[in-house]
């Protein structure tokens, strides 16, 4: 969807007032409404203007799969040059209450070509837009307004490198956090980082509340340049270094993704080498199951999982394992890969 000042330039510029720009931010951020036929205060003739000048999406919907295992929910968009990209809608119900969270593509590929991951095989075709980003969410969150809920989480893991294309990610945010758009708590939105230190610095200077996550996956230098080429020139210490800085300019504690593969990370050395290194850090660890995409890596047992998660809990690091979603439709982490007929 357009931004709301430049949505009022362009009924402007046809005649009409700035309230009409109201009534359809209105209608299409606040009451769900993805089609300009169904809003009723709006005269026909600006139905009509607005099905030709302002599309509610800046892409073409294709498929959507839906996970029989969890309810999981995949889309694939067609945008406008003809590249795709995925995004992916993860339902949450506890005694906390409901989360709806939205996983969201930064970029069509990713340059940066960590070994274990699908999107990185791809390779890097194109940065999304702030606009491209923002309507993954608000394509989700027309399908939940349909049944009186809404999106409440957003996190930037899905393909590309959000931190190489900082400003359109952050524009996205603020687009999303936007109490005029979808009002999504900073709080509820995470940006996840292979550990582009560059970024890290730039992202400790914003002023906002959002959340920061770094896949770490392995806890030392030489390990980590081997299976994610971004370490080279990023190396662990100056990962850390900046880390600590955000931490320190921000209070916020980081999130640390560390997908386990059988035989590569995921061993007691390994958890031990991991709980020393965030030792008295202001941290918590998201222990992924590994997702098999067809590349030549392999998810741990589930004993080596548990022992990894005591290690880390003895040594009084804060830790989770968190459950993979949407599997069977190649949803999960790591899975995406823009192909129509994935799953
Ligand atoms: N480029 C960013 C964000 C997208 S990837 C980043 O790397 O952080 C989101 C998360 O999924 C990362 O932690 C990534 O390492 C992880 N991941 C990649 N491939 C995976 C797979 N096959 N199974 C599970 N997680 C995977
Ligand atoms: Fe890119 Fe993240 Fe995949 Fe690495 S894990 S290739 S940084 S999308």
């Amino acid at each position: 969807m357009l931004k709301y000042k430049d949505l009022i330039e362009v009924l402007k510029n046809a005649g009409y007032p700035k309230f009409r720009a109201e009534q359809v931010f209105q209608a299409v951020y606040k009451k769900g409404g993805n089609d300009y036929e169904n809003i009723s205060t709006l005269p026909g003739e600006l139905k009509e203007f607005l099905k030709e000048n302002v599309p509610v999406y800046s892409f073409g919907v294709g498929n959507r799969m839906v996970s029989k295992i969890d309810g999981t929910q995949k889309v694939l968009f067609e945008l406008c040059d003809g590249k795709k990209v995925e995004a992916v809608l993860m339902r949450y119900s506890d005694k906390t209450g409901k989360r709806n969270t939205v996983c969201v593509s930064s970029q069509v590929g990713c340059a940066l070509k960590c070994a274990f991951c699908a999107t990185g095989k791809l390779g890097f075709s194109r940065d999304l837009t702030a606009e491209e980003i923002a309507d993954q969410v608000l394509y989700f969150d027309h399908i939940l307004k349909a049944e009186e809920e809404r999106v409440t989480n957003v996190v930037y893991m899905g393909m590309g490198e959000p931190f190489l294309n900082y400003d359109k990610v952050m524009k996205s945010v603020r687009i999303l956090n936007d109490e005029k758009c979808l009002n999504i708590a900073a709080r509820g939105i995470t940006v996840s980082t292979s550990g582009v230190i560059e970024g890290i610095e730039k992202f400790s200077e914003e002023n906002l509340q959002v959340n920061l996550a770094v896949s770490l996956h392995v806890p030392t230098q030489d390990g980590r340049a081997e299976i994610m080429p971004i370490a080279r020139a990023n190396s662990l210490d100056k990962l850390m270094e900046s880390l600590d800085d955000y931490v320190f300019r921000t209070n916020r504690r980081v999130s640390y993704e560390y997908v386990l593969l059988k035989g590569v990370n995921d061993g007691v050395e390994d958890a031990r080498d991991l709980a020393e290194l965030l030792q008295g850090r202001l941290c918590h660890v998201n222990l992924i199951q590994y997702n098999e995409t067809g590349l030549p890596f392999k998810k741990s047992g589930k004993s080596e999982g548990e022992k990894f998660l005591e290690i880390l809990e003895g040594s009084g690091v804060p830790v989770s394992l968190r459950i993979s979603r949407g599997q069977d439709i190649f949803g999960a982490c790591g899975q995406l890969a823009g192909k129509e007929n994935a799953g």
